[in-house]
């Protein structure tokens, strides 16, 4: 039996971290811009999805090679585009139970 249907991403890094926007407060989509110090724009873009609880990056926008230096990251909401903070262990979330839409703020 193979059941095998599940496509592969081929270039998508899974990852165990999950990003959540305060401001949204959900887990949507994020990008992730990397910088390298003292330089004057990020050098690539990252899209990232959830799958479940867990980041996977979908794509990568280049846009010049990596300069050399020391890789900042800003992560930033797909939905609000404000920035967020960076990515939280995934177990930690399931955990903890933090990630509850349905939540009542009162
Ligand atoms: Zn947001």
């Amino acid at each position: 039996m193979n059941n095998d249907s599940k496509p592969t991403i081929n270039s998508g890094i899974q990852t165990k971290y999950t990003f959540f926007c305060h401001h949204c407060e959900s887990i949507s989509k994020v990008y992730v811009e990397n910088w390298v110090k003292n330089n004057e724009g990020p050098y690539k873009i990252e899209l990232i999805q959830h799958e479940g609880n867990a980041a996977i990056i979908v794509g990568e926008i280049n846009i010049n090679k990596k300069p050399d230096g020391e890789l900042v990251k800003f992560h930033y909401c797909g939905d609000c585009g404000q920035m967020i903070q960076p990515p939280v262990d995934a177990d930690y979330i399931t955990i903890m139970g933090c990630y509850n839409p349905f939540t009542s703020k009162n």
